[in-house]
């Protein structure tokens, strides 16, 4: 996926856990950013292909429909439909004390 890809879909969605100033980018192009240029092994442990909000992946959705409601990083959704972070913003730089960890939710840790 492109950066102008990213740009586009991150225009789409909608900001939530978006009480985080950082650096002067808009918290949630700075969020994309972070885990974008993340190592994996930092990051690894919240990639999901399916969003955790709406439980569907670009494998069961109709992949424009997808891709406009939710931001991905390749196959992997970094934000859900309705804004949230999947990928632990503390472990890319943000600190965040109000996120909440989705695995635990779903049976995951
Ligand atoms: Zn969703």
């Amino acid at each position: 996926m492109t950066k102008i890809e990213e740009t586009r879909y991150v225009i789409g969605a909608e900001v939530h856990a978006g009480a985080v100033e950082c650096g002067g980018l808009p918290p949630l192009l700075r969020y994309c950013e972070a885990v974008t240029g993340a190592f994996l092994t930092d990051v690894v442990a919240w990639l999901t292909e399916e969003c955790t909000e709406c439980g569907t992946s670009l494998r069961t959705a109709s992949e424009a429909r997808f891709r406009r409601d939710h931001v991905l990083l390749g196959r992997f959704v970094i934000v859900g439909c309705e804004g949230y972070w999947l990928v632990n913003p503390n472990a890319v730089g943000i600190p965040s004390e109000a996120w909440n960890d989705w695995r635990p939710h779903f049976g995951i840790e």
